[in-house]
């Protein structure tokens, strides 16, 4: 049973149809990453498993269980923590949480220990009796976050819980992300910076204008979306046998050397070039669409004829361009009519 998953998810906002028959399905113990330009639906999708919207058509099932019009099951199942949270004047950050535990009717002998225990998981126990509005913004996202936990839901619905966050925040951010996955959640996260999600997420969805391009492990998303990597080899010394191995290699595309600036080494003056750099140091960098066992052979085939290799390592970030790519081909809203206000 999975913990999330949507079947032809579709919902309008007067004539914008903000989600196009979303088929989305997330496994427990996940942490998915949510990733999507401005306006692609993502707070849509957010919303609608939070139950805070009704689909237009479509059904949604957490851990089994059909989502009811009333809310009570995403209630049940589900922590929001939204992509704008206001702040509470005059409240404590112990009554914050205090007052929200209240809500979800935790009684009184269950709630200092529940109110401590969240502090203590977001690292703001010593921020206890500090008023919310005096905390940074990363320690506010991290009192948010201790929020949707309140209730100890399986399932974290996280809106862009990185943006404003300082590299240190972040960092911190993901440790947090990391333990609660230990404790068993399952947690939804959202971003329209792709590379801000690959490093800690297990799997991820890409969004465009309502739909769903691609989802799955890392790899999965890559190949759907045909994006291959690069490899970087460096090389102590004979570049022209380096490239002769590489361009006898299936899956090997384009090479350019990365030595002085960047060469493009397919052009007709590739081979002079190699040439001149025959017997010095020089790093090659390949278009790569081969799988791990063709990396690791053409490694092998490298070495066997005796190139001296310094590096040989896998760059994976050219799926970031393309998702930059992608997502800049298509207009934000799919049609345009008078906006509902956002409740
Ligand atoms: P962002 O990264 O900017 O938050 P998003 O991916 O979360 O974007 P949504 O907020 O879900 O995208 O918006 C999806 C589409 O629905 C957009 O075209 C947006 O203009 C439209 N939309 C969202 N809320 C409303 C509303 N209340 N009334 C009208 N249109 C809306």
């Amino acid at each position: 049973m999975s913990a999330i998953e949507t079947t032809s998810l579709t919902r309008r906002y007067g004539r914008t149809l903000a989600l196009r028959g979303l088929d989305l399905r997330i496994e427990r113990g996940e942490i998915f990453g949510f990733v999507g330009p401005n306006g692609a639906g993502k707070t849509t999708t957010l919303r609608l498993l939070a139950g805070l919207l009704e689909p237009t058509s479509g059904e949604i099932q957490l851990l089994g269980e059909r989502l009811d019009t009333r809310g009570r099951v995403a209630q049940r199942l589900v922590g929001y923590m939204p992509d704008f949270f206001g702040v509470y004047d005059d409240l404590r950050v112990w009554e914050y949480l205090d007052f929200w535990a209240r809500c979800y009717d935790l009684p009184k002998f269950k709630r200092r220990s529940t109110v401590d225990g969240l502090l203590d998981l977001v690292d703001l126990a010593p921020k206890r009796d500090a008023l919310v509005q005096t905390l940074s913004r990363g320690m506010q996202q991290r009192l948010c976050l201790a929020h949707a936990l309140v209730h100890d839901p399986p399932i974290l619905l996280l809106d862009e819980p990185a943006s404003g966050l300082d590299p240190r925040a972040r960092v911190e951010l993901r440790e947090l992300l990391l333990a609660l996955r230990e404790m068993g959640k399952t947690i939804l996260l959202s971003s329209h910076i792709l590379s801000e999600l690959a490093e800690v997420c297990s799997s991820l969805g890409i969004i465009q204008g309502g739909k769903l391009l691609a989802s799955g492990s890392l790899e999965e998303v890559r190949r759907q979306l045909g994006a291959g990597s690069r490899l970087r080899i460096a090389v102590r010394a004979k570049a022209s046998t380096a490239v002769a191995v590489v361009r006898a290699t299936p899956g090997a595309g384009g090479i350019v050397l990365d030595q002085d600036g960047h060469h493009d080494m397919s052009g007709p003056s590739a081979d002079r070039l190699i040439e001149d750099l025959a017997d010095g140091p020089t790093t090659l960098l390949v278009d790569w669409s081969g799988d791990d066992d063709g990396a690791s052979s053409l490694l092998a085939r490298l070495v066997a004829a005796s190139v001296p290799v310094r590096t040989f390592a896998d760059e994976r970030n050219d799926l970031e361009d393309l998702f930059l790519q992608l997502t800049a081909a298509e207009p934000e809203d799919g049609e345009d009519g008078p906006p509902e206000s956002r409740t």
